[in-house]
């Protein structure tokens, strides 16, 4: 038996540049990466693998500046 299946995980809770195919939702104050758009909807993610799908218009407050940022 040589066949294996591989699993691909794509993670990109941080900051870093992920694939350009959806617009990053930041905070308008600091920068600071809230979540991604995907049309009408955001993708939010948290470090620990928590993440929510919620649809727009959605509002968050920055957990850096607590800066209530609307979208
Ligand atoms: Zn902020």
């Amino acid at each position: 038996m040589t066949t294996r299946t591989t699993i691909q995980y794509k993670v990109s809770a941080h900051d870093t540049s992920g694939p350009a195919v959806s617009a990053d939702w930041r905070c308008t104050c600091c920068g600071k990466l809230l979540g991604r758009r995907h049309g009408s909807a955001i993708l939010v993610q948290f470090a620990r693998g928590h993440r929510y799908r919620i649809s727009r218009p959605a509002s968050a407050v920055c957990r850096s500046c607590d800066t209530l940022n609307e979208t």
